[in-house]
């Protein structure tokens, strides 16, 4: 599928070239650049040429492009930073922290504790009956 582009969005600008970054690399299906509020040396997002606000309405085409890139990038910020821990982020809506509405997966190095990503897990416990009952709806 044809890159998709919106004239409104700051990631499709990055991907246009109208607005400057750090670019990293770039394939058929995604563009990839330096985060520019790092949460540590090395964080960097990878966007499909595609505006689509949230994972689910990407269409199918991307998303083995992305996990390739992923996967190739995350060995260059390794080798690139020497830091072997590292999440890879991605927020779907405001409330689980999406700011720019347009895909994009971070790779987010964690040399320590206080610096990278800070999770907080809220984990529940859940009774079988439950859980084979969100399954079925899934
Ligand atoms: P979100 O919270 O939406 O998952 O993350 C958006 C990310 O995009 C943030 O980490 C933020 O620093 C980054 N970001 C926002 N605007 C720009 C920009 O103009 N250029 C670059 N390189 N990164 C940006
Ligand atoms: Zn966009």
């Amino acid at each position: 599928m044809a890159a998709q582009l919106d004239s409104e969005c700051i990631f499709c600008k990055i991907i246009s070239g109208q607005i400057p970054s750090e670019k990293l690399i770039e394939t058929e299906h995604c563009f990839a650049f330096m985060d520019i509020n790092p949460l540590a040396d090395g964080h960097c997002l990878v966007v499909p040429k595609y505006h689509a606000a949230k994972l689910h309405e990407l269409p199918d085409d991307y998303h083995a492009d992305i996990g390739r890139l992923l996967g190739r990038l995350s060995r260059a910020v390794v080798d690139g930073t020497g830091c072997f821990d590292y999440n890879i982020l991605q927020n779907n809506g405001s409330v689980p922290h999406q700011a720019v509405f347009h895909v994009h997966f971070h790779i987010i190095p964690k040399p320590s504790h206080q610096e990278g990503l800070d999770i907080s897990w809220p984990a529940k416990a859940i009774d079988k009956t439950k859980l084979s009952k969100v399954r079925s709806e899934i």
